[in-house]
């Protein structure tokens, strides 16, 4: 009988991991994003060109990477996040499964630039279809450069399925505005086509929420706050008067992470019964900060779906908080522009 099984090669194994982590350039986007702020940098520009099919380009002031890191950086499970199985469980960063730069690398033509502070000199690196094409000494500033061209351009089939520009805008608008609200305490700004579309200063949640989403934004904001053994909660509702038809700003993030989740979406929805007009929908920008030891983020590979210990603890503890946040305005708004 012959043998039939062999090991796929790395860029073939890098290829299919990249079905997973990479749908489209909003995709590049996120993972670029959640890298430097992973990387400690206090400032984040995103540049894109053609709505990130022809460039996404992430520049940081964080850490930087050495000479060999750099290297090592696009290899697949490379990572300096995680160490062993039990750092799963308790996880302070966005990243650990050192996939997404080799994920990237094997579908894109990546360059990379990168020195840390301690270094005179940096690294510049150019990758093609999972192959270093150069690798050279270069003067670059502290931290990290990363330009992702030609997206998906040995994959025709992935390339043609993009939709049209302002549909893949819009998908990476909605990963930066995710990933800004996250870190008020970091500046970010976007440009597009040579054109600014954000410029967003060091500010706290009302501030950033108000310099995405616009002045007017201001009045409609509900502080919310809560601190309980297992949950603390804070940041806004929107009051029900300016809740919008369909889907309206909707973001929770838990340990500072933007997840998805329509179970925790009902319970502040049940929160607002009897105050939203017909079809309209409640809004909120909430923070969630849990012990890490108590949720699994390790169960998608975008990260944006997690399982919590005690959901249903969860759920009461956010559905009353809201409320009582929308009691209170009631009575007396609140209006903290310090907070
Ligand atoms: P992960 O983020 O899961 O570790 P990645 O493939 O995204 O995997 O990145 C691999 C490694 O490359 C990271 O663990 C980190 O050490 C390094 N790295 C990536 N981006 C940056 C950056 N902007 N600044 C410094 N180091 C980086
Ligand atoms: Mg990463």
């Amino acid at each position: 009988m012959a043998d039939v099984i062999s090991l796929l090669p790395d860029h073939v194994a890098n290829q299919i991991a990249a079905g997973e982590v990479v749908q489209r350039p909003a995709s590049v986007v996120k993972e670029l994003l959640e890298n430097a702020i992973d990387a400690g940098a206090t400032s984040i520009t995103l540049l894109i060109k053609d709505a990130g099919k022809t460039l996404v380009q992430v520049t940081d002031n964080g850490c930087g990477m050495s000479t060999t890191d750099a290297r090592l950086s696009f290899e697949r499970h490379a990572t300096s996040k995680i160490k062993v199985a039990e750092d799963l469980f308790n996880l302070h960063t966005k990243g650990f499964r050192g996939e997404a730069l080799a994920s990237i690398a094997a579908i894109a033509h990546v360059e990379l630039k990168t020195k840390q502070d301690v270094s005179e000199i940096g690294t510049h690196i150019c990758i093609e279809g999972s192959q270093v094409t150069s690798q050279e000494a270069a003067v670059v500033p502290t931290g990290t450069t990363i330009s992702v061209k030609n997206l998906f351009y040995n994959i025709p089939a992935r390339r043609n399925f993009l939709k049209s520009d302002p549909v893949e805008t819009r998908h990476i608008i909605d990963e930066f505005h995710r990933v800004a609200l996250a870190h008020p305490q970091i500046a970010f700004s976007m440009v597009h086509n040579g054109t600014s579309v954000f410029n967003l200063p060091v500010s706290n949640l009302r501030q950033r929420i108000v310099n995405i989403f616009g002045n007017k934004t201001n009045e409609k904001l509900v502080p919310v706050d809560e601190e309980t053994e297992i949950l603390k909660i804070n940041g806004f509702v929107i009051k029900p008067d300016f809740a919008k038809k369909g889907k309206g700003e909707q973001f929770f993030f838990v340990n500072n992470r933007f997840i998805k989740s329509p179970y925790l979406n009902h319970a502040v929805s049940s929160a607002f019964e009897g105050l939203l007009k017909d079809g309209s929908k409640p809004g909120y920008f909430l923070m969630l900060e849990v012990d890490p030891k108590s949720i699994d983020i390790n169960i998608h590979p975008t990260k944006t779906e997690i399982k919590f210990d005690d959901e249903h603890a969860l759920y009461a503890l956010l559905r009353a908080t809201v409320k009582h946040s929308l009691g209170q305005f009631s009575i007396a708004p609140v209006l903290d522009f310090n907070r």
